[in-house]
């Protein structure tokens, strides 16, 4: 009998139980899963930062944790784990993105707020440009970065994007590095954003790099908050040199009322809803790990520590 932990919200468990239950079946695994077992029995442990744990040493038997969550920020730093962390890589979650990515491009590069906000009874001409003379650059070339890229090539799409080490994925054009990061910022009519949040990312997106992108460019981070200083974004903003910015995380959330990102005219706010883990398919890849760790393989989407993500 394997005993496997839910150290998630409450929620979550109403959500997971099925499907998890549905999973270990499919794998032909015996597990007893529960949100409370005794600490010293637990052999793998299903995680989320909202959740109930915060220090790992009671957990002498469990030999992995398993995350929820994509980001791995809120748990990487917690010096009480030890043990193997393995991440959340998840169709679901990546489609999601795609999509909420794409639409966000889509609505900017079309100018369709001129069409729905702007209805005024003036029958105004003027078509977009196509997708193949805009260009967009994504910073951060992982699962969903790199999905994103297909996707947005696919739609025709002028595609380069950023990450730590090179890359070669096809038609998208790849860089890496300091140099590589100001060429794909200096192109970058629409900039997405899908680093994750670690000492290398954090205030990225500073007032020169900012300063950096041509007059007007849009920026779309659906990544994590920290990676933008905000008072050099909102400086840009009120000055015209960037268009827009269509942020779904910030540094605190939910974000406060009255922070100046809400009533930003060149804003829009939506509330980290970008993607989520998909239950159902969530489950799987966790079922998936446990009978890899089970059998003595290492687990997939295993983070590294020392990187951070
Ligand atoms: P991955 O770990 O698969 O990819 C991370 C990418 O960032 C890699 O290409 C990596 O480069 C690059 N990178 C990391 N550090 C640096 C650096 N210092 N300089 C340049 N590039 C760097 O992550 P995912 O694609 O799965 O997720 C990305 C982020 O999306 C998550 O960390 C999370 O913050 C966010 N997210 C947001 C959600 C939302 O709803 N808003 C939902 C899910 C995730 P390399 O390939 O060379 O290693």
């Amino acid at each position: 009998m394997i005993r496997v932990l839910f150290a998630a919200p409450q929620a979550e468990w109403e959500a997971y139980r099925g499907p998890l239950a549905c999973a270990f079946e499919a794998e032909q695994l015996d597990v007893a899963l529960a949100c409370d077992h005794d600490p010293a029995e637990v052999d793998y442990m299903i995680y989320a930062p909202d959740g109930p744990v915060r220090d790992f040493t009671p957990y002498t038997r469990c030999r992995a944790v398993l995350g929820l969550w994509a980001g791995v920020e809120g748990i990487t730093g917690n010096p009480t784990l030890k043990i193997p962390l393995a991440r959340m890589v998840d169709e679901g979650l990546t489609q999601g993105m795609v999509e909420w990515v794409c639409g966000h491009v889509l609505r900017h590069h079309l100018g369709l707020d001129a069409h729905i906000k702007g209805q005024d009874g003036t029958w105004r001409k003027g078509a977009p440009p196509l997708a193949w003379d805009r260009r967009v650059s994504i910073l951060g070339l992982g699962v969903l970065g790199a999905a994103c890229a297909r996707a947005l090539a696919g739609l025709g799409f002028d595609v380069a994007g950023w990450s730590r080490g090179p890359k070669d994925l096809g038609v998208i054009g790849t860089r890496h590095g300091e140099d590589g990061l100001e060429d794909v910022l200096r192109r970058a009519e629409i900039l997405v954003l899908l680093l994750p949040l670690t000492e290398a990312t954090r205030d990225l997106l500073d007032a020169r790099r900012l300063a950096m992108l041509p007059r007007g460019a849009v920026l779309v981070n659906p990544g994590r908050g920290p990676l933008i200083d905000d008072a050099a974004l909102l400086a840009a903003l009120d000055e015209g040199r960037i268009g827009h910015a269509t942020l779904d995380v910030f540094r605190t959330e939910p974000l406060p009322e009255g922070d100046p990102y809400w009533a930003h005219p060149r804003v829009t706010v939506t509330p980290h809803i970008a993607s989520e883990t998909r239950p159902a398919s969530a489950a799987r890849v966790i079922a998936r790990n446990i009978r890899r760790a089970q059998g003595g393989q290492e687990l997939h989407h295993l983070v590294d520590r020392e990187s951070g993500y």
